[in-house]
């Protein structure tokens, strides 16, 4: 799939479930949002058939996100099925951490390639208020049990607001030093949720590159330019490296490479602006025979495929639980 400003698409991004056991204050209201039913929900078999159409059509690596993914039941099984697809080669998972404890073997051994790791504090404090009621040592020992599980390649994703968790920059560096982790400061977005996210909180990456570059020196990881959204750098002496991604001051749409499956089932060209399309309307229309669905199922990704903008306008917002930050 090649889209209208010949970007060549591979990657689907899948949001399992709408459910999530924190309440980030930039991403969810204090008493939770209003959740899809149950029946709205892709089933696996859907999300499944779905991944294999995308398969078809070129794409070969897989994100499950959420809500938090670690909180649908059966999720290790569905990573095994997707492992065993071939022409998948790559499975990552963006998660708060809280479960990993638990799941890091069952993870690694159902084929997860990789996780992402959501962590915007090293306060205990801090950690409980920014999420709600988490416990942050429950993500530390995740963090542990991942590393010991010999997963490669662990990235953790920090959120950066002024006056809530700036002061912590230099801290999270420390924290990589020892422990072979890229560690991602990423910059606050609106929420799709109204009045959630003021801007005055909003940090941009130059900013944080310059209290970044207080603790050591920062040096582009030749290997690593180029790839996905972030740009990767070293620090001198440190195990894990530190990368920044600029989604407001400076998006990457230019080498997006993604489409999102949300978890109410619509096929979306973009996290912020472009279009979807209900391709679980599709697979639930009980009048199509088999090649009448196949065929249907590639209108819709060509069709998302064109929809998406050749930048986003950085003034919408999105919904990220159902969509999948
Ligand atoms: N629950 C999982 C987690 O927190 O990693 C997966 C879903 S969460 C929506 C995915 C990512 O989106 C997280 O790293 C989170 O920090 C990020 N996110 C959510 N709302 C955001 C916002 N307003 N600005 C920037 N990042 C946001
Ligand atoms: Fe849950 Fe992740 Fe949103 Fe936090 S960012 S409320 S952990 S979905």
């Amino acid at each position: 799939m090649i889209d209208k400003h010949s970007r060549k698409i591979s990657y689907l991004r899948i949001s399992v479930t709408d459910l999530c056991n924190l309440r980030c204050i930039y991403c969810m209201p204090p008493g939770g949002t209003e959740l899809s039913m149950k029946e709205e929900i892709l089933s696996f078999e859907e999300i499944l058939k779905i991944i294999k159409h995308g398969v078809s059509l070129g794409v070969n690596k897989i994100r499950i996100t959420g809500g938090e993914p670690l909180v649908r039941k059966g999720i290790t099984s569905l990573i095994k099925e997707i492992s065993a697809i071939s022409g998948i080669n790559d499975i990552a998972l963006t998660t708060n951490g809280v479960y990993l404890k638990e799941y890091a073997t069952a993870l690694k051994k159902s084929g997860l390639s990789r996780l992402n790791i959501s962590l915007d504090t090293m306060r205990k404090d801090r950690f409980s208020e920014i999420t709600r009621g988490g416990n942050i040592v429950d993500v530390f020992d995740g963090v542990e049990a991942v590393l010991k599980a010999g997963f490669k390649g662990t990235k953790m994703n920090a959120v950066v607001m002024r006056g809530d968790n700036d002061d912590e920059i230099q801290d999270f560096v420390r924290y990589i030093m020892e422990r072979d982790i890229e560690l991602r400061f990423i910059e606050l977005m609106a929420s799709g949720w109204k009045d959630m996210v003021d801007e005055d909180r909003f940090m941009p990456t130059s900013e944080i590159m310059e209290m970044v570059r207080e603790v050591g020196e920062l040096v582009p990881d030749k290997q690593r330019i180029g790839g996905g959204p972030a740009t990767i750098y070293r620090i001198k002496g440190a195990l894990g490296s530190i990368g920044f991604i600029s989604a407001v001051s400076k998006p990457f749409c230019k080498t997006c490479n993604r489409l999102r499956l949300t978890s109410d089932g619509k096929l979306r060209s973009c996290l912020l602006t472009g279009g979807e399309v209900d391709i679980k309307d599709i697979l639930r229309s009980s009048n199509l025979d088999e090649n009448e669905m196949q065929r249907k199922l590639t209108d819709a990704f060509l069709r998302v495929t064109d929809m998406k903008p050749v930048v986003h306008s950085g003034k919408n917002s999105a919904v990220m639980n159902r969509i999948g930050g």
